[in-house]
């Protein structure tokens, strides 16, 4: 089957938003709001699991008794403002963006392949981070971004993925996800679409069973990727033509295909 299009994930996909980026915003959020707590990295590593701010608060809330209720409206009035200082540090170029993304986004476009984005981060974050990628041109890299505020239900549901493929007009399998959780891994699958993972230090400990290849990044030509794909272990930078191979394997049984 012919790829056509490679739809990414952005938190910790296309850039290293969490550290500097997402806590670093929330924590700064409850202290401003004067919130008797702050996230630290083993915290907010189990949150991770819960995707979307807004259910990442009220979720911590609900698993620690000692501290107070908060009102619904007012958890969506700290991610409002969580949001608004995530924009604010992507605008200021904090967001260090992972290597060979802009490069296989390019190569991609370049050949004729679409691109979009799946993702259960606001729109407007975004929209921010890429133009810092990708300049005010970004629109002409990227043909649709379906984000968090566009779907009812989040990943590990499959809904963004489907809009992706609706949006790019593409069958589940003429397309490749990147992804870099397990609850990215997960909606993707659930939409059908092979997964290559690219790990990170968040996400390396999770299960990635069911993906198509799980490296540590998508490489460049003087720091290649290692990991294990369809052809087995590789060092490697992946590109359309890696993709395309890996793909046509798992088709036919590649080691990690379905
Ligand atoms: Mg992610």
């Amino acid at each position: 089957m012919a790829l056509k299009a490679l739809i990414f994930d952005v938190d910790g996909t296309m850039a290293d938003t969490e550290l500097r980026g997402h806590l670093w915003a929330f924590n700064e959020t409850f202290k401003e709001a004067g919130l008797p707590f702050r996230w630290d990295v083993e915290t907010y590593r189990v949150l991770l699991g819960v995707a979307g701010g807004e259910r990442r608060i009220k979720h911590f809330i609900e698993e620690r008794p000692d501290l107070p209720d908060l009102d619904p409206s007012f958890i969506s009035q700290l991610h409002r403002r969580k949001t608004d200082l995530f924009a604010e540090r992507v605008r200021q170029g904090k967001i260090p963006w992972r290597a060979g993304v802009v490069r296989l986004i390019r190569e991609a476009v370049g050949i004729g392949l679409k691109v979009g984005i799946a993702t259960t981060t606001q729109a407007a974050n975004v929209r921010e981070l890429l133009v810092t990628g990708f300049g005010q041109g970004w629109p002409n890299w990227i043909d649709t971004v379906c984000a968090g505020d566009d779907v009812a239900a989040k990943k590990p549901d499959p809904e963004v993925y489907y809009m992706a493929l609706r949006r790019l007009a593409v069958n589940p399998d003429e397309a490749v996800a990147v992804e870099d959780s397990q609850i990215g891994l997960l909606a993707a699958r659930a939409a059908d679409i092979s997964t290559v993972i690219t790990t990170n230090d968040w996400t390396v400990q999770q299960d990635f069973q069911g993906a198509m290849a799980v490296l540590n990044g998508l490489g460049e030509p003087r720091s290649l990727a290692v990991g294990d794909s369809p052809e087995g272990r590789v060092q490697a930078v992946v590109d359309c033509a890696r993709l395309q191979k890996w793909l046509a394997l798992t088709k036919t049984g590649g080691i990690r295909g379905q």
